[in-house]
Parts: structure tokens; C-alpha cells; sequence
């Protein structure tokens, strides 16, 4: 029988991790299991059913009746394909804001740890190494200068014809990390045992291959 293994990619927004954690799950014939996605599907699903500030009982309730599936590369959500409308501005700060209730993550948590049972994955987020797979047999915190993170992410917005500012994209970034680094719940941090990269004035191929490397 083969080994199932995980391997964790964590690290703020805009530092490469879907990018990255895809090639790297490519070249070793594993899964990719991007975590950030699942906020978003439920960051959409509450925005659409106008409960993003309703009381948790509510939010466990529109969950329960909630089927997100990752299955084809795709996000669908209640059999509606949201792959483009999650990675709006507007979902980034909502997933932000969700993320820290204990409900939603509670949920989210156990079907990745389902997810990663199952089979090896590549699994990138905030919390993986540190919370959901502790064991993973590798863990790397992916991190560049926030300046940098925003130019790629407004590079990666404005390239998809949404029209953003710099300026405004840096700021949500920064609030997006403070928000993410201070929640009580799973806060992002790099784990004691993760192999730090700063991708700032690194390619996308050569953090791969250090990655890769590493492994
Ligand atoms: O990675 P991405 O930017 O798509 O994540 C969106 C949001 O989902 C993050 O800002 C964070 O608040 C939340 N998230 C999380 N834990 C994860 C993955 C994402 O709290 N494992």
C-alpha cells in the first residue's frame, strides 16, 4: 500500500500558494486541495443569502444545507459553477471576515481533514500546518513583501478585466493579513516546523523547484 502524505502550503494572500502548491501537486501526480477556495464558496453563499453578519446558529443552519464541490478543478456551489465570482475583491474580505467564526471553520476543517485521509494532497491555506494536518510530512510558509503580493494580485485582477486601483488592492491586502494573523480562531502563523520561503524576488519555477527540491 502507498503512503498518504500532506503536504501544507501556508502564507498570506498574493504570496503564490494556489500557483505554487498546483505545480507542485502536478510534478509529484497528487491532488491539490486549495482551502481558501472553500472560504470563498461560503463567503458567496452567506453574501447571497444576506447572513454574512447573522448569528452563528443561522450560519450553521444555511450550512448544513450547503454542497460545495471541488471535484472538476471547479468551485461549484449549490450546483452553480462560482470559480470566477469568488475571487471578486469583495469575496476576499467577506472569506476574511467568515473565516473566524467557529462554525464555518469547525466545518470546513473536518472535510479537509477528510480531503487529506483519503490520499496525498497538496493542501495550501493559512492554517494547514498548524491546525488541520499538524503531522503533515511537509510544511512551508510562503511569504513576500506585501508591495510585491499586491502587484501580483493587481496584475492577476486587472489581467481578468476588473477594473482596481494599486493603492486599494495594497490595503485590503494589509487589512486582509491583519485580520487573518489576529483572529482567535487558527490564526495564520508559520508552524514551528515549517520550512520558511520569501517569495519576493523569487519566480513562480524556482520556488517550485525549491519546493520540489525539499521534498
Ligand atoms: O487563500 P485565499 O486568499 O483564497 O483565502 C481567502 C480567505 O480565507 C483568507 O483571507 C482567510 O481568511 C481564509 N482562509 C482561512 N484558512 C484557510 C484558508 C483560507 O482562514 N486555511
Amino acid at each position: 500500500m502507498q503512503e498518504i502524505f500532506q503536504i501544507a502550503i501556508d502564507g498570506p494572500g498574493g504570496a503564490g500558494k494556489s500557483t505554487i502548491a498546483k505545480e507542485v501537486a502536478a510534478r509529484l501526480g497528487i491532488d491539490y486541495i486549495d482551502t481558501g477556495a472553500m472560504y470563498r464558496a461560503v463567503a458567496c453563499k452567506l453574501i447571497r443569502m444576506d447572513a454574512l453578519d447573522a448569528e452563528e446558529s443561522y450560519i450553521e443552519k444555511i450550512l448544513s444545507d450547503t454542497k460545495v464541490d471541488f471535484s472538476s478543478g471547479k468551485t461549484i456551489l449549490d450546483g452553480i459553477d462560482v470559480s470566477e465570482d469568488i475571487r471578486k475583491a469583495e469575496i476576499s474580505a467577506a472569506a476574511s471576515k467568515c473565516s473566524a467564526l467557529r462554525v464555518v471553520r469547525e466545518k470546513l476543517v473536518s472535510l479537509q481533514q477528510a480531503m487529506g485521509q483519503r490520499k496525498s494532497v497538496v493542501m495550501d491555506g493559512r492554517d494547514i500546518g498548524t491546525n488541520v494536518f499538524t503531522n503533515a510530512k511537509y510544511k512551508f510558509y510562503l511569504t513576500a513583501d506585501p508591495k510585491v503580493r499586491a502587484k501580483r494580485r493587481y496584475d492577476e485582477l486587472t489581467a481578468k478585466g476588473q477594473q482596481v486601483e494599486f493603492e486599494q488592492v495594497l490595503k485590503d491586502i494589509i487589512s486582509r493579513d491583519e485580520h487573518d494573523m489576529n483572529r482567535k480562531l487558527n490564526p495564520l502563523k508559520k508552524a514551528a516546523d515549517a520550512i520558511e520561503i520569501d517569495s519576493s524576488n523569487m519566480s513562480i519555477e524556482a520556488v517550485v523547484e525549491f519546493i520540489c527540491k525539499e521534498i
